[in-house]
């Protein structure tokens, strides 16, 4: 076991890749290659309503969740992989490993062969349905045309990598040292390679049926790949049907074994070749040469299995199958083993390559369609008419002055606080100044050009609403911020994807995710006094304001100068209050420039001695009104 450096997963959602197999020796195989399990203290736990059973654990530098599927088929793994998906909602990648059928050959023009115990990983999946082999309807899901399904360019380019030579060479050498290993370990031993000569191709018109000198009624009139035979033959070995080896197609690959002195039966195995291409994912259905081949040719497939296109719905996918036969009447099980323990190595090599993307781009993929659903459910309160309401009351000149007040450049040039306090007495008109500043710094936000990675977003609490705030507050946050930074991070795609309310400490965790989308971000918050529960608020700010996890906030609140407010907010803010020389300033300009324009102060019974009186006492006594 690898020793474990990274902590682990704080919860389900910090999971990025997911592995789901179909049969219990996928499964076995997959588990003995885990560096790491979670397990006692860290049991993760699943949502309500999740049937499946999990392993979670760390496979090389990732943490991986592993999910066995209750049977067979695309309607079983659609199942797993939904209910995953709602387990585990920062799931990235979705790993389908086992066995499936192989082509023969790959369709490039210079082909090459496909021999069993070869790896297998999709760059498409080819959904044919149920019993319609034949069918002209295939629905084509491919990674790499994106003609349907989930496009995703994450996985699309690391194919891309995977297949030029020196990644490819990682990936072969990593699959057989994977492979080595776990053939090694106790508990494998059943594992081992079958030997060359077990892996048998027949001529593809070659039937899988009794053969002479075995006497067989129905066996005897089969001529054609449509004729039905026997059931006994169906469920008897190729030696116990007299199936002829002359009929066999030479591999070259299969020679190369042969020769020199070595036993059939090698040990150490000949190492996988890694295969990418299209799998075709079926219901369960009769394979026939002719049908693999028809496939192969018109649809370049190079793998034949049934779980890859149900989980593909619900989760980016790529499937990695090793070849356990192919795809013909003379099927037999002696590969399983194998080919699903080569399968595996394979994941863990692939898994190797796959970089651990940095925290902000551990986006959730989402439509355009579902993210605006995600947006709008996230947000309770909106608070933007009360902005703009405030906004038209706001007279051209006024409030100017907080720009020019040493506090504004001590809190802008970020000192060792924050946050900025504006406080003042009922009336002082806190709000229209604050939407005034608001959009001020917002427009400066505008004007910088540094890709929106500095912004505004603003909330305005209001005794009318008679609420507790700071969930909303949070919500509107978290929701106006992934909205222009157009991710929803796994944190934020969970507060709405359980069903249940989302606690302060999974918001503060969502928030946390959205601000690694930006260098700063202005965080405005007025009114703090019109909220119910008014210490649940402060608490939630002073934590905003002093948490090093939200360095990135520049936090502008106002309220009036309450002594709850004062005891908690002061220490960790810079304060500026609206009764000082600076409003008193302000409102002589105002006076000054309204008593030139108005027609009224024109009359003769204002000597400009009056209104010089006016002007000089009438800020005095208004002490931030
Ligand atoms: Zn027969
Ligand atoms: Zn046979």
């Amino acid at each position: 076991m690898a020793e474990v450096l990274r902590p682990a997963p704080r919860d389900r959602n910090d999971f990025r890749i997911a592995i789901i197999c179909a049969l219990k020796t996928e499964f076995d195989a997959v588990e003995g290659l885990f560096d790491h399990f979670w397990e006692g203290d860290q049991k993760y736990g699943k949502a309500d309503g999740d049937p499946n059973a999990y392993s979670t654990g760390r496979i090389g530098e990732h943490d991986v969740v592993l999910a066995f599927m209750p049977g067979m088929g695309n309607l079983n793994s659609a199942n797993t992989s939904a209910a995953l998906r709602s387990s585990f909602g920062g799931i990235r990648l979705g790993l389908v490993v086992g066995v499936c059928a192989g082509a023969p050959y790959t369709p490039e023009k210079d082909p090459k062969e496909i021999i069993l115990g070869d790896v297998i990983i999709s760059t498409g999946v080819v959904q044919t349905d149920f019993g319609r082999e034949y069918s002209d309807q295939i629905i084509i899901k491919d990674t790499l045309e994106d003609s349907l399904g989930r496009p995703n360019v994450e996985i699309r380019s690391f194919l891309r990598k995977l297949s030029g030579i020196r990644a490819g060479k990682q990936l072969r050498e990593g699959t057989y040292s994977y492979l080595l290993g776990l053939l090694k370990q106790e508990g494998y031993e059943a594992y081992g390679y079958p030997g060359a000569k077990e892996d048998t191709l027949y001529k593809s018109e070659y039937r899988h049926k009794h053969h002479a000198p075995i006497q067989c009624d129905v066996c005897s009139k089969c001529e054609n790949d449509w004729d039905p035979v026997c059931t006994t033959s169906q469920n008897s070995t190729c030696a116990e049907l007299h199936c002829d080896s002359q009929m066999l197609i030479d591999r070259q690959r299969l020679q190369q074994l042969r020769t020199g002195n070595r036993s059939d039966k090698l040990y150490p195995p000949p190492g996988p070749n890694v295969h990418m291409g299209r799998i075709s994912s079926a219901g369960q259905t009769k394979k026939t040469a002719a049908g693999r081949d028809k496939l192969a040719k018109e649809k370049n497939i190079i793998g034949f299995e049934m779980e890859g296109a149900g989980v593909w719905d619900n989760l980016p996918t790529v499937v990695i199958k090793g070849v356990c036969d192919y795809g013909d009447s003379h099927k037999n099980k002696n590969w399983q083993n194998y080919a699903a323990a080569a399968a595996a190595a394979c994941m863990k090599a692939f898994l190797a390559q796959w970089t651990l993307a940095d925290r902000d781009r551990s986006e959730v993929p989402l439509s355009n369609l579902e993210k605006r659903d995600v947006y709008d459910r996230i947000q309770l309160t909106n608070p933007s008419s009360l902005h703009n309401t405030a906004s038209v009351l706001y007279e051209k000149g006024t409030g100017e002055w907080v720009f020019r007040t040493p506090e504004w450049d001590s809190w802008l040039s970020k000192s060792d606080k924050r946050c900025l306090w504006v406080h003042g007495v009922p009336g002082s008109g806190k709000t229209v100044l604050m939407s005034h500043i608001i959009n001020h710094v917002e427009h400066s936000c505008n004007q910088t050009t540094n890709n929106g990675r500095t912004c505004l977003v603003y909330y305005y609490c209001y005794f009318g609403r008679n609420q507790n705030e700071v969930a909303p507050m949070l919500r509107w946050v978290i929701s106006q911020l992934s909205r222009k930074a157009d991710i929803i991070s796994a944190r934020v795609h969970a507060l709405v994807n359980t069903g249940i309310e989302p606690k302060l400490s999974d918001l503060l965790d969502a928030l946390e995710d959205t601000l690694r989308a930006f260098d700063k971000v202005y965080l405005a918050v007025d009114a703090l006094d019109e909220t119910t529960h008014i210490m649940d608020l402060l608490n939630i700010l002073y934590a905003l304001a002093t948490e090093n996890r939200f360095q990135k906030l520049q936090l502008l609140v106002a309220s009036r100068e309450y002594h709850d407010i004062e005891r908690v907010i002061k220490p960790v803010c810079i304060s500026v209050s609206l009764s000082n020389d600076f409003v008193a300033e302000d409102i002589r300009v105002y006076l000054e420039s309204a008593i030139q324009n108005d027609r009224h102060f024109s009359h003769p019974r204002w000597t400009s001695d009056l209104l010089q009186l006016i002007i000089d006492l009438l800020p005095r006594k208004a002490n931030g009104m």
